[in-house]
């Protein structure tokens, strides 16, 4: 219990000295404040400012077809609220920066139950996921570090009935220490097998010069499975998960369609690793048409590798606990998520076109 808590406050004093350390590169010199946004292989400047996505007539007809979209579904709504801004949906630390509130201590979240075969477990700002299966579990992302591994995910799998040793595969939705980091004490105790794109396979084993301390000697698994294309495969037992690549927040983001059961009934949901981060055409392209193979395949849910993007999921994750036989909160309609998927796309088109501007007029 006392390892328990060290590890979370250790978290926990690491993000909040990352976000002071932005906050004072902001306050240096004359120029505008840097907004806090989530990183992209572009940068993080390839955001709109908030003058280019006011003034792209553009960019606010699409935000104007969005909202209309939603219509008065308040489920919508709210998912239209943190889609369609210029910064389109960030995890709840940064838009506390930005709005200049102090950082709110991450907390453990207790494992839950969020489909008769998937759980979530983890921290309130960064989780993992369990997969069950006929024939073991396919764990999705594996939190910061080994320590993690060992003191969290294992003990909460325990918790949940489930064997650690069960774990045939650990899919890494992108190659940030956050998801792989407690990967490799998978690996060497129990050989499962770690499934990474080949773009993120190649980024995380290149030396990062940023890299410092703790992080540049974080131990890397080693490569055993590349998704190379879109709609590659990885079928454990009686559940296969499909894979896409949406490049934007790192070159090969992963985008998950994973078959669950929602109190007995088969749903489809899509994990999208990266958000929506689409900086440039060809991310966006990416984006589209990943948000388009989830509405052919009725997909009803959307779950993101950081709650809070896209809606109060640590909220929906307690609801769910202390209402387990109550309606499911991540769960749309597949009409609503259609209109959903609409609303993304257009937003994330808006923030390109809005951008689009700027080259234009400074070229
Ligand atoms: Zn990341």
């Amino acid at each position: 219990m006392v390892k328990k808590i060290a590890v979370g406050t250790a978290v926990a004093a690491l993000a909040a000295m990352a976000l002071q350390l932005q906050a004072s590169a902001q306050q240096q010199g004359n120029a505008p404040a840097r907004r806090a946004v989530g990183g992209t292989t572009a940068g993080n400047d390839a955001y709109p400012t908030d003058d280019q996505w006011k003034n792209s007539k553009e960019a606010q007809a699409l935000v104007a077809k969005a909202k209309a979209a939603a219509g008065k579904d308040e489920k919508l709504v709210s998912r239209f609220d943190k889609a369609c801004t210029v910064l389109g949906p960030q995890r709840p630390a940064v838009l506390r920066q930005n709005a200049g509130l102090p950082a709110e201590p991450q907390r453990q979240v207790d494992i839950v139950k969020l489909f008769d075969n998937f759980y979530f477990f983890g921290f309130s700002t960064v989780g993992a996921w369990a997969v069950t299966t006929n024939q073991g579990i396919i764990l999705i992302d594996s939190l910061n570090t080994v320590d993690e591994a060992e003191k969290i995910i294992e003990p909460s799998l325990k918790k949940a009935g489930l064997n650690p040793a069960d774990v045939k595969y650990v899919i890494v939705g992108h190659g940030h220490f956050d998801h792989f980091g407690g990967a490799p004490y998978f690996q060497q105790k129990y050989g499962s097998k770690v499934v990474m794109s080949k773009l993120d396979w190649d980024m995380i084993e290149r030396p990062n010069p940023n890299a410092r301390g703790p992080q540049a000697n974080r131990p890397l698994p080693k490569r055993d499975v590349e998704i190379t294309q879109d709609n590659q495969k990885v079928t454990l037992g009686d559940e296969t998960i499909t894979l896409r690549i949406t490049p934007g927040h790192t070159p090969g983001t992963l985008a998950y369609y994973i078959p669950v059961k929602d109190h007995g009934k088969s749903i489809n949901i899509l994990m999208l690793s990266g958000a929506n981060i689409t900086p440039d055409r060809a991310s966006l392209d990416a984006f589209k048409k990943a948000l388009d193979y989830a509405k052919q395949q009725k997909v009803q849910a959307l779950i993101n590798g950081h709650p809070g993007l896209f809606g109060d999921e640590i909220g929906w994750m307690e609801q769910i606990r202390s209402n387990p036989n109550g309606p499911n909160p991540f769960v749309l309609t597949v009409d609503e998520f259609g209109k959903f998927a609409d609303i993304m796309k257009d937003c994330a088109e808006a923030r390109l076109v809005a951008m689009d501007t700027k080259k234009t007029a400074t070229n």
